[in-house]
């Protein structure tokens, strides 16, 4: 591992986690892929070599889902009771809290996040879901029906269990990594399930550390097994595998309807997490010196490389120049720079790729007659830096309003008169529904706003995700059913009602 360029504001530890040699871990065994391929993992703030990860391709999934089927039918883990498994759960948090630098470090080098806000707080929020995913287990119950006895002297007795649905395949995107890992397992294990998860061939490296920690608390063989590999390999063959109950996917609206039709062959349930266009509805009357600092922040968060970014701001005609004039102000007070950079605001984009993707929506954006009032440009600098730019005088039919851009391009739209319905319109007129906020003093505005949108999350004066104890997902295309509180723990449980005469 002589040629990896150092990182020098690395700790030694992460040093050390980066250099060791990284396997996919299968049963109890860390093992190469079957066909040695070999995956390399860069920093996409030098674009230098950080890690060689194992390229897990089809085999290397069959072997991981044989794996997760024997834990899951002769394994000791479904006879484990709930509170043992809630147990390993909440040791496995302890040991994620405990290596928090680690992961922080190993979030920000590899996906290219800001420490502050993102990384720093990475291991924490992945605990804080494992622990509350812990506290289900304990709570999964079934229900009794009341029943006519059928004769005389005979009762009968009908009752429902709640029962894992098996093994579930897990396809983790890039943006967040941990977080997302801890979204995806923390409901599966609960439920009781086994795990075949692959991380996204980018950013694999913390799910490789959090499986490390699995078997550091204990868990069974077999429970969780993590193939890193390419989304057209390992991916597709996981989706697709007659033996996988249940697919988790979180992705693109392309993607995630790659997965349906695979995922058909052998109708194993699906949930799918995926894209939005979230917009951010700002009326006259709304606290304008909170409401410019959150479209500026939560616009660019992970240089907007978010499911919920609210990349269309649509403020009433009568505080539009305000709104604009102080967006321009805060977001040329961005600090632009590698994530280990404790100044850093805003850091690369995850690849060549996505960052060529953001310029070509400038690019549209410029061709389509919309202003644009602040940044776009690529820094001359090794890593893939992009200055967060924003559009303003932007038209519905616009590229860069209806399509889910991913990096750091908001657009900003003025609206007019006292009623809702015409920004209802506007906000509801796009293909994705999966969050929304809206930005006023009058409550039952806001309310009426909330309940019009065709979003699964709506925001009122604030906008984001919120804990992990309430549903998440979208309407329309930005997905199918929820991950986070108890709706997220439905698509990995089946009912079974057992009925008796007695
Ligand atoms: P993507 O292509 O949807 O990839 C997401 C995950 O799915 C990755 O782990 C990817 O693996 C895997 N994958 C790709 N093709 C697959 C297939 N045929 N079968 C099974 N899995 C497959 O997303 P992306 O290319 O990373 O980003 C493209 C766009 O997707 C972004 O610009 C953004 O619009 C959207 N996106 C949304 C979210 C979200 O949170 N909703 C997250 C990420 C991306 P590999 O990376 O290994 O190919
Ligand atoms: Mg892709």
């Amino acid at each position: 591992m002589n040629e990896l360029s150092p990182v020098p504001l690395l700790s030694a530890k992460t040093r050390r986690f980066l250099e060791s040699s990284h396997r996919l871990l299968i049963y109890d065994q860390w093992l190469e892929a079957k066909s040695g391929k070999t995956l390399d993992i860069f920093d996409p703030s030098t674009e230098q070599k950080i890690a060689t990860v194992p390229a897990g391709g089809e085999k290397d999934i069959d072997k991981a889902v044989k794996a997760a089927r024997t834990a899951f039918e002769n394994g000791p883990w479904t006879q484990l009771g709930a509170t043992v498994r809630a147990d390993l759960m909440l040791k496995l948090a302890d040991l994620v809290d405990e290596n928090a630098e680690l992961f922080s470090e190993i979030e920000v080098v590899n996906n290219g996040m800001p420490m502050n806000p993102g990384g720093a707080f990475a291991a924490s929020r992945a605990a804080r879901i494992l622990r509350y995913f812990a506290g289900w287990t304990t709570k999964i119950t079934g229900e009794t029906f009341p029943s006519d006895p059928p004769a005389p002297d005979i009762e009968r007795v009908i009752i429902t269990r709640r029962e894992p649905v098996g093994v579930a395949g897990q396809i983790i995107p890039w943006n967040f990594p941990l977080g997302m890992t801890a979204m995806k397992l923390g409901p599966a294990l609960a439920a009781g399930c086994t795990v075949v998860l692959k991380p996204d061939e980018k950013t694999p490296l913390s799910a490789l550390l959090l499986g490390r920690l699995i078997e550091q608390a204990g868990f069974p063989e077999g429970v969780v097994n993590i193939v890193p590999g390419l989304g057209k390999q390992a991916g597709a063959a996981l989706a697709a595998h007659a033996d996988v109950d249940k697919i988790a996917f979180t992705g693109s609206t392309e993607v995630g309807k790659k997965i349906v039709k695979v995922a058909a062959g052998n109708l194993k349930k699906v949930t799918l997490e995926l894209g939005g266009k979230s917009p951010f509805i700002v009326f006259p009357d709304a606290d304008l010196e909170i409401v410019i600092p959150m479209a500026v922040r939560m616009g660019f968060f992970l240089q907007s490389q978010n499911c919920s970014c609210p990349s269309r701001i649509y403020v009433h005609k009568d505080v539009v120049d305000r709104v604009i004039d102080g967006m321009v102000t805060e977001t040329r007070a961005l600090k632009i720079g590698p994530g280990l950079d404790p100044e850093t605001n805003i850091g690369p984009l995850i690849t060549a790729g996505q960052l060529e993707r953001a310029q070509s929506f400038i690019e549209s954006g410029k061709a389509e007659g919309a202003e644009l009032v602040t940044g776009g440009n690529v820094l001359n600098r090794p890593g893939h830096f992009m200055e967060p730019a924003i559009f303003v005088d932007t038209r519905p039919d616009m590229r860069i309003v209806r399509e889910e851009i991913f990096g750091p391009v908001l657009s900003v739209q003025s609206f007019d008169g006292d009623g809702i319905d015409d920004i209802i319109a506007q906000a509801n007129d796009t293909p994705y529904g999966l969050a929304a906020s809206v930005w006023t003093q009058d409550i039952s505005r806001a309310m009426r706003v909330a309940y019009k949108i065709k979003a699964g999350e709506v925001g009122i004066n604030v906008h984001g995700i919120p804990d992990s104890i309430a549903p998440f997902g979208g309407y329309k295309q930005s997905g199918w059913g929820r991950e986070n509180g108890a709706e997220g723990l439905e698509p990995y449980l089946q009912t079974k009602t057992i009925w008796a005469h007695i």
